[in-house]
């Protein structure tokens, strides 16, 4: 069994349910033949920024309603637990469900069902983070943060157990957020960003483990490179997010076999591997810890070491 650490809501539905939610919805999709509008959405080496973004867009778009964000949280965990998982902690940003008028409330309880009937039917564990999206403003940031911290300490069986800060990085630097993380740090949520994912990004991942002392980053692919930042890290016992798939996609790696992980993890570092986005990048924890035996050069006791951090890390405990 298994921790699933970082998922993102809407980059990790299934295909099908896709097709379906914009067919009875009347939601205009670039195909309704699920093998052609997979092969349109599905990320790919050397995309741009605007094809992920449009990516999103598609999924985004089902994602409107009570019924389509409770069903997608359901699969989910439910295809997680499929796959040997047992506890799985789902990311999105509410303010993205908003396009059709729901309300907050609206939102984070559809989630909270889906992950409920799940824990019931399965018996997996799930949890919700929420996620600043990095190019807003500060104020709607601290907003997101302040919803956070109600759920998290006035309705606990929401589930709402960590904050996290996401999308394009380049030039959106963390400590333009540092109040929406100081009020959810306060409130007691756990920490997790989304850093050192970009060329360029190595102060943001510098600031995110030492300056907001994240429990988690989102990828730290960069850390590599500042061999300090690797021992504060340990010291801190920071443990990263590691998506290999996702970052060969967005072009931080050229190849697999480029990947830092084992070297970061023989310098004591806290890896734990994830899939990042299931339906977008096409796979699977199952498979990321595939790819760190058979390319990376992890051994099996390795990955035994790397499930137990993520275990450890787990901001529901
Ligand atoms: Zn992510």
């Amino acid at each position: 069994m298994a921790s699933e650490l970082h998922l993102h809501l809407d980059g990790s539905m299934r295909i099908g349910t896709l097709v379906e939610l914009a067919r009875f919805g009347g939601i205009s999709l670039p195909s309704y033949d699920a093998k052609e509008l997979l092969s349109q959405i599905k990320f790919k080496q050397g995309m741009t920024q605007e094809e992920c973004l449009a990516a999103f867009a598609t999924t985004l778009s089902v994602m409107q309603t009570e019924y389509a964000i409770s069903r997608i949280a359901y699969e989910i965990c439910e295809d997680n637990w499929n796959r040997g998982i047992n506890h799985v902690e789902i990311r999105y940003c509410p303010f993205l469900h908003q396009g059709k008028g729901l309300g907050i409330e609206a939102i984070v309880g559809a989630v909270q069902r889906g992950i409920s009937l799940a824990e019931k039917n399965c018996g997996i564990r799930a949890c919700q983070i929420f996620g600043a999206l990095r190019h807003d403003t500060a104020e709607r940031s601290e907003e997101l943060a302040g919803i956070a911290s109600y759920y998290h300490k006035e309705k606990p069986d929401y589930k709402v157990a960590g904050f996290d800060l996401c999308c394009a990085e380049a030039n959106n630097p963390p400590w333009k957020h540092d109040k929406a993380f100081m009020i959810a740090q306060e409130a007691g949520l756990k920490i997790t960003v989304h850093a050192g994912e970009v060329p360029g990004s190595l102060d943001y991942l510098r600031y995110a483990i030492c300056a907001m002392k994240a429990d988690r980053i989102g990828h730290g692919t960069l850390l590599i490179e500042d061999e300090r930042l690797i021992q504060t890290a340990k010291r801190l016992g920071t443990t990263i997010e590691c998506c290999v798939t996702s970052n060969v996609h967005t072009g931080i790696i050229k190849d697999l076999t480029e990947h830092p992980a084992k070297r970061l993890f023989d310098a004591g570092v806290r890896i734990a591997f994830c899939a990042d986005n299931s339906l977008l990048s096409q796979t699977t924890m199952e498979r990321e810890l595939r790819i760190a035996m058979h390319v990376l050069g992890f051994t099996k006791e390795d990955l035994e070491k790397c499930l137990k951090y993520s275990d450890e890390a787990r901001f529901l405990k």
